[in-house]
């Protein structure tokens, strides 16, 4: 239970999802300049065939420059208002989509660490699924783990089966039994993407929460849009892949998000509760 997430009220979190918006619109400045240069290039040519395909170039890199814009801004305006609008949120996920690569390339090169870009990718996605504010029934969650949560030395081959754990509490796929089992959702553990999508696709859920480092997260969210992904990162007390950990009361405050409705909610189970439930 030691994972570092931050609250959605905690101040620092909205400083993570301003960077990810800072660098996507750092990423548009950039279009903007190879725009103009094109331009320059275009009334410097004498060639009309030449003239002809950057002009074409130019009115594409037009039209997705104004498509990427809208999305920046209605991306900053539903943050801001912190309310859903489906018609720019669909197009901040196509600037999202287009400027990431562009927006993780200039991060790197203004000493951003990778980890640090993405867990503010990670944040921003979590705000705008919760603002989209989707209720749905427990059998269509799947919470879905990395296998590297489970004790390195246990013998139990959970990512085929997660019924095969033991539930001997040693590390915290115990606990996220014991979650699954208190509302009734889905739990899988993957070994990567490849399985992670595998399950996706033989469960077909309406909701994830998914816990995994910031490469994970990012990619897996990513490849599943527009299915709404709480993504929630684990702690690596001994290094990376080996023994992580996960902060619970997150993914129990994840798995109830998707659940009820704010007005409607459960009181909470304490965590002597959980503790209870786990080994049961
Ligand atoms: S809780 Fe389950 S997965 Fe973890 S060590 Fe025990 S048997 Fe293995």
């Amino acid at each position: 239970m030691t994972g570092k997430n931050l609250l959605p009220s905690d101040p620092g979190n909205r400083i993570k999802k301003r960077l990810f918006l800072g660098l996507l619109s750092l990423s548009l400045l950039f279009i903007t300049a190879l725009l103009a240069g094109g331009w320059f290039l275009l009334v410097h040519r004498s060639n009309l065939f030449n003239r002809l395909l950057l002009a074409l170039g130019l009115l594409t890199l037009a039209v997705l420059f104004f498509i990427i814009a809208l999305g920046i801004a209605g991306l900053a305006l539903i943050i801001w208002q912190e309310r859903s609008r489906p018609l720019f949120l669909h197009l901040g996920m196509i600037a999202v989509n287009t400027l990431f690569p562009v927006a993780l390339a200039l991060g790197r090169r203004l000493g951003l660490k990778k980890e640090t870009i993405k867990a503010s990718f990670i944040e921003l996605n979590n705000q705008l699924v919760r603002l989209q504010n989707q209720r749905v029934k427990p059998e269509q969650v799947l919470l879905l783990a990395p296998h590297c949560l489970q004790w390195s030395g246990c013998p139990h081959k959970i990512t085929i089966d997660v019924y095969n754990c033991r539930r001997c509490g040693r590390c915290p796929i115990d606990s996220l039994h014991a979650l699954a089992a208190k509302y009734n959702v889905r739990l899988a553990v993957a070994t990567g993407g490849t399985l992670a999508r595998h399950f996706v696709k033989q469960y077909r859920p309406r909701a994830v929460i998914a816990i995994a480092c910031e490469r994970d997260l990012t990619s897996g969210i990513q490849d599943t849009q527009p299915l709404p992904v709480l993504g929630v990162l684990n702690s690596r007390p001994h290094g990376p892949c080996l023994d992580t950990q996960v902060n619970l009361e997150q993914v129990e405050e994840a798995i109830r998000f998707f659940l009820y409705e704010k007005t409607a909610e459960q009181p909470r189970p304490s965590r002597k509760e959980l503790e209870v439930g786990s080994s049961v």
